[in-house]
């Protein structure tokens, strides 16, 4: 399906709060026009993502699985649409 084209030149970004216990990383945001819907993030953590009717991919799971794991399902990004952010709101990935 066609996602109808917006007239505003805003990103379009999709934030997801995250608060599991002992991580560094406070905030998931995925780019939405980046997203290619190659999948390679739910290949490396399929309880933290889906692919949307748009063929891009939402967080589902934001507190699912620990550090080391969301950190490699960004990097494995072929586009960089994931991004991650720290408490005090800096990006961690990419870096
Ligand atoms: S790996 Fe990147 S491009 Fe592929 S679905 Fe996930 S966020 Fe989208």
């Amino acid at each position: 399906m066609q996602s109808t084209p917006t007239t505003t030149n805003m990103a379009n970004q999709k934030e997801y709060t995250r608060k599991r216990e002992g991580s560094s990383i406070a905030k998931i945001v995925v780019d939405r026009d980046l997203c290619i819907g190659a999948a390679s993030c739910i290949a490396v953590s399929g309880e933290t993502y889906e692919l949307d009717n748009e063929n891009k991919a939402v967080v589902t799971g934001s507190d699912a699985v620990d550090d080391a794991t969301l950190i490699m399902s960004a990097e494995s990004c072929p586009t960089k649409a994931i991004l991650l952010f720290d408490k005090e709101g800096k990006q961690v990935f990419p870096k």
